[in-house]
């Protein structure tokens, strides 16, 4: 699983992690941003908890987890960004014993809060497949668009100065204790996140290529 704060880039080493290794990621948050672009009733429901910062309901995350379980779950899989609470670590225990899975890493990526404001400020994501990037990083033409799909590149709408505080807030109070129930469990990697991708990435691969040896 990866863990870390808003901004600690978990999402773009979700992505690589699968491009790289072909390993199936789920992310309740781009799972829950996709049901909103699809309007579908779970995506209306969450629409306005996800736009103010608050962290969706145990119930709703844990059914999402359970649901995509069934569908791809088997050998081998990352979750970015869950569990986030006590409850969902709880639930995902029983999950993992039901699977016979063992949780091979819990990786945290630590941010330091200027990183986390510099990203959050160039945030651009793709409308069409997630694809992250920043205004600094891409240059473009005429209009930003996805270098994968052609989709839009859009900034998120949680990506704003007053939410990221309440997410953050949200982050320290609900989600900073998971470390030392992951560190108990010694499956807790901390990695330094304010790199660029590829450090970061090259050292969660060493991660990976340990549990698969
Ligand atoms: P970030 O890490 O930048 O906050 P995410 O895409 O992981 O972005 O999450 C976006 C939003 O989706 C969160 O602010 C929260 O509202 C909701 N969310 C995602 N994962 C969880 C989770 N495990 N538990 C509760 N809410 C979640």
């Amino acid at each position: 699983m990866l863990l870390g704060a808003p901004g600690s880039g978990k999402g773009t080493q979700a992505e690589m992690i699968t491009r790289q290794f072909g390993i199936p990621v789920t992310s309740p948050g781009a799972i829950l941003r996709r049901e909103k672009d699809l309007g579908t009733q779970l995506g209306l429901e969450t629409a306005e908890t996800t736009r103010h910062g608050d962290l969706v309901s145990d119930e709703i995350i844990v059914e999402l987890i359970e649901d995509w379980l069934r569908l791809h779950g088997g050998h081998g899989f990352v979750f970015d960004g869950f569990p986030r609470t006590m409850p969902q670590a709880e639930s995902l225990e029983s999950t993992l014993e039901r699977h016979r899975t063992p949780l091979d890493w819990a990786v945290w990526l630590e941010v330091s809060p200027e990183t986390v404001n510099d990203r959050i400020a160039s945030r651009l994501q793709c409308q069409s497949c997630g694809f992250t990037t920043s205004v600094t990083s891409a240059t473009f033409a005429e209009r930003p668009i996805c270098p994968y799909c052609d989709g839009p590149l859009i900034r998120r709408t949680d990506d704003d100065v007053s939410v990221l505080q309440h997410r953050m807030a949200e982050f320290n109070a609900k989600t900073q204790p998971l470390a030392a129930l992951y560190e108990k469990k010694a499956v807790l990697r901390r990695i330094d996140g304010n790199r660029d991708r590829e450090a970061v990435f090259a050292d969660i691969s060493g991660l990976i290529d340990q549990s698969a040896a």
